[in-house]
Parts: structure tokens; C-alpha cells; sequence
């Protein structure tokens, strides 16, 4: 299945199934859903069994509705770095080699933002630049997880752009505030539930900006798969229904460009993935 957060006519944010080019409201076929998508992921077992009805039931054209960020409020947004062989080897001039142990930094859950909205260019840099990556959303959460649970604790993938603004990223050693600034964790279109997926390692995944393929590669390039990235959080904090997880940037950020090429007001980014769909965001001055 595939699940979104949409919103049609200015109304609020619900959720819903993507079907073909409908979408299906989750409450008309589950009335007494959650209405928070965290508690909606946390509850699914006892959901999706109500919702094979969906190509069947009744929607809403998509072409009439908003898609929004499927999870609004994560919990937690955490992000791993120099996860892809060939950022790691671009990025070799700032003195960066494979990492021996997964760098992490987080995303604040403010940073979340829609698969078709406009992404801000902070007043405060001149250095913005994309990251296409595959995002994994925590379904049964945990702590400890083992190896070989891994994938049972994903309820499902998505497109991502851990839009980051370089200048502030790296003049400390920490990057938080580099990765956190309003709209830049970008997450959608949908949540492709995992039964769908099997295996997300092997993936195509591009980013183009403004029709221009800068980003190019493959899945089955991570690093540190998926699985290892949870075993590895999961022993610090307890996963929790909902939590997102950006497993890496492949090669190919306008940082590591000859000269580099930063994203300005107007620029349109587009990152896709095999089999997850695309989403595109505009550029756009911050206020
Ligand atoms: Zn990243």
C-alpha cells in the first residue's frame, strides 16, 4: 500500500491511499482510525486489514489534492553521513575517508516538509544544496533491535531530500543546524509499505535540478545498509512508530561540483527513486 497525508480544498491534512491516481481517505474505509499518522503507523496491524477494500472504494482524484509530508510530526528525524562510496570519495578533498563507525546527526521534526513544496533559501547562506536519499519510516518500534529483526521494524519507504546548507553544516564539527532549517527535510510522495518493497537495497536514485541529472546511483551502494543503520540507532534510543531515518546521499551534491553549484531561489529539485515515486520542490527566498 501506499500511504500519504493529504489535504484537499485548503482543508486539514488527512490520511489517505494512493490508488492509481485516486486517493482513498483512510477514514472512510476505518472510521475509527487515528488521526495522527504515528498512532495511524503504530496501529496498522489492526488497520490495514480494513483497507483492502481500497481499490474498489470510492476517491478523490489525485490531480485534486495536496499531497503533504506522510508523517507531520515524527518523533525523530535522524540522518547518517558519508554513507555512499561515491560521496565519500567526492567529498575526499575535505580530508573525508569511509567512515569505520556510521556518522549520525539529526534533523530537527520542524525541518519536515511536503513532497511538492516549496523548500526555503535561508537568508543567512549561500551555500544550499540537495541530497537525494532513501528514507526508511520506523513501524514497529524497539530497542535493541538485532540484525536479522531489522526489517520487520520498517513499515515502509519513501523519497527524501536532506536539504543542507553547507556553510553552516561544516563550520563546526557538529552539523545539526546545518541539516535542520525550516522545510529542509523534504519526505514523500508517499510511505510505500514495506510488503511492497522486500528488499530496498538496489534501487535506482537520482536527483535532477532543474532538469539536469546531478545524482546517480544505486540503492545497493549504501555503505551501511538499512538494517545495520537500525541495529546501530536502536542501541542508543528506542525507535518508535513513525521515527524517520535518511540512510545517505549518493554522489553528485553541488558542494562536491567543479566549481561547486549552489541551489538559488527558483531552482527546481526533483529526486526519485525506483519504485518510491519522485517529489519536487521549488526554491524559494526564506520570507
Ligand atoms: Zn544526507
Amino acid at each position: 500500500m501506499k500511504l500519504v497525508r493529504f489535504s484537499e480544498g485548503g482543508a486539514a491534512g488527512q490520511a489517505g491511499l494512493l490508488v492509481g491516481d485516486k486517493v482513498v481517505p483512510v477514514a472512510a474505509l476505518v472510521p475509527d482510525a487515528p488521526a495522527d499518522t504515528c498512532d495511524l503507523i503504530a496501529a496498522w496491524d489492526r488497520i490495514a486489514p480494513k483497507l483492502a477494500r481500497a481499490a474498489e472504494a470510492p476517491g478523490i482524484p489525485l490531480a485534486k489534492v495536496r499531497l503533504l509530508a506522510p508523517v507531520p510530526r515524527p518523533e525523530k528525524i535522524m540522518a547518517i553521513g558519508l554513507n555512499y562510496a561515491d560521496h565519500i570519495a567526492e567529498s575526499a578533498g575535505a580530508g573525508v575517508v569511509t567512515p569505520k563507525d556510521q556518522v549520525w546527526f539529526a534533523k530537527m521534526p520542524s525541518s519536515i516538509n511536503g513532497p511538492f513544496d516549496p523548500v526555503e533559501h535561508p537568508k543567512v547562506t549561500e551555500k544550499l544544496d540537495y541530497e537525494v536519499e532513501l528514507v526508511a519510516v520506523i513501524g514497529k518500534g524497539g530497542r535493541h533491535i538485532r540484525r536479522e529483526d531489522a526489517a520487520r521494524h520498517v513499515f515502509g519507504y519513501a523519497v527524501g531530500n536532506d536539504v543542507s546548507v553547507r556553510d553552516w553544516q561544516l563550520r563546526t564539527h557538529q552539523w545539526v543546524l546545518g541539516k535542520s532549517f525550516d522545510t529542509h527535510a523534504v519526505i514523500g510522495p508517499a510511505i510505500v509499505t514495506a510488503d511492497e518493497i522486500g528488499d530496498p537495497h538496489g534501487r535506482a536514485i537520482k536527483c535532477f535540478v532543474n532538469g539536469e541529472l546531478r545524482q546517480n546511483s544505486n540503492t545497493g551502494h549504501l555503505v551501511f545498509n538499512v538494517w545495520d543503520q537500525i541495529v546501530e540507532l536502536s542501541q542508543v534510543m528506542t525507535l518508535k512508530p513513525g521515527d524517520i531515518i535518511f540512510t545517505g546521499t549518493p554522489g553528485g551534491v553541488g558542494l562536491a561540483m567543479q566549481p561547486p553549484q549552489f541551489l538559488r531561489p527558483g531552482d527546481v529539485m526533483r529526486c526519485e527513486i525506483e519504485g518510491l515515486g519522485a517529489i519536487e520542490n521549488t526554491v524559494v527566498a526564506e520570507g
